[in-house]
């Protein structure tokens, strides 16, 4: 009798780094999770869990990230993770620093801590979260709510004539010369998943390379104040998120050029 061989390979497991909990903090088909879990796989790919520390901003994020994730982390003022990240990387330049920031923390009330963070081209790792709303205080209008968009402070959707246009991040980060990477994913599909950790390595990287900013955008589900199934969510996203927020690299740099005498 011939003995048959058979090689088992795993295609499925959850990353050490994802601290088990008992339950969710996130709403059903809310797509932080699946953000968590790229996070988690990135930082064990790059191999540098043990000296990185992670920080929060004021959102859906805000207790949820620092809980699951099992590196230093933790929750910051609102609005104020760049500067606290800042503080930090430039007393342990070794340490690898990120910020995860929703649109209310980061475009709005924290844009101009943001901003500076960007104009000074620290060597930081942002992860902006975009759920076109404000998720955590009841869907009430963001920086990046979709022109037309009902939340609950533009009940008839927003109105450009009043309200303005939607936040461009990470076309603005791009423009930043301290920035060395700028990029806009997606978690919808498995393919879109991939992009993005090709995209939040190639940020961590330009950050251990000591060459600049890594900022990368996700467009993010929140079927609770969108008002729509998981599946419709995913489908707003392609139809309507990526019509007005395309994905994809805006920036990539492997040098931020200074002037002659300053090198
Ligand atoms: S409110 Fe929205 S962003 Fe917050 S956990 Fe629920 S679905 Fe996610």
């Amino acid at each position: 009798m011939t003995e048959k061989i058979v090689s088992r390979k795993k295609v499925w497991g959850t990353p050490k780094l994802r601290v088990p909990l008992p339950f969710s903090f996130f709403c059903p088909g809310c797509h932080y999770g699946i953000i968590v879990r790229l996070i988690c796989e990135v930082l064990e790919e790059l191999g540098i869990e043990g000296r990185t520390v992670g920080l929060a901003g004021v959102g859906c994020s805000f207790g949820p990230f620092p809980v699951s994730i099992d590196v230093d982390f933790t929750s910051c003022p609102h609005g104020r993770a760049p500067a606290m990240a800042t503080a930090i990387k430039r007393i342990h330049p070794e340490t690898v620093v990120f910020t995860v920031q929703g649109d209310g923390d980061l475009g709005s009330i924290g844009l101009g801590c943001f901003m500076n963070a960007l104009i000074r081209g620290e060597k930081l790792t942002t992860i902006f979260l975009n759920n076109a709303c404000y998720g955590t205080t009841g869907g009430q209008m963001a920086p990046t709510t979709l022109i037309g968009m009902k939340t609950t402070t533009t009940p008839e959707g927003r109105d450009p004539r009043t309200a303005g246009f939607p936040l461009h991040t990470a076309e603005l980060a791009a423009t930043m010369k301290g920035v060395a990477y700028s990029a806009r994913c997606t978690v919808h599909s498995p393919a879109n998943f991939r992009r993005a950790r090709k995209a939040l390595k190639t940020a961590f990287q330009k950050q251990i390379d000591g060459i600049g900013y890594g900022f990368v955008e996700f467009l993010s589900a929140c079927p609770t104040n969108w008002r729509l199934s998981p599946p419709d969510c995913i489908k707003f996203i392609s139809e309507k998120m990526i019509a007005e927020y395309p994905l994809g690299e805006f920036k990539n740099v492997d040098v931020i050029e200074l002037p002659e005498e300053w090198r």
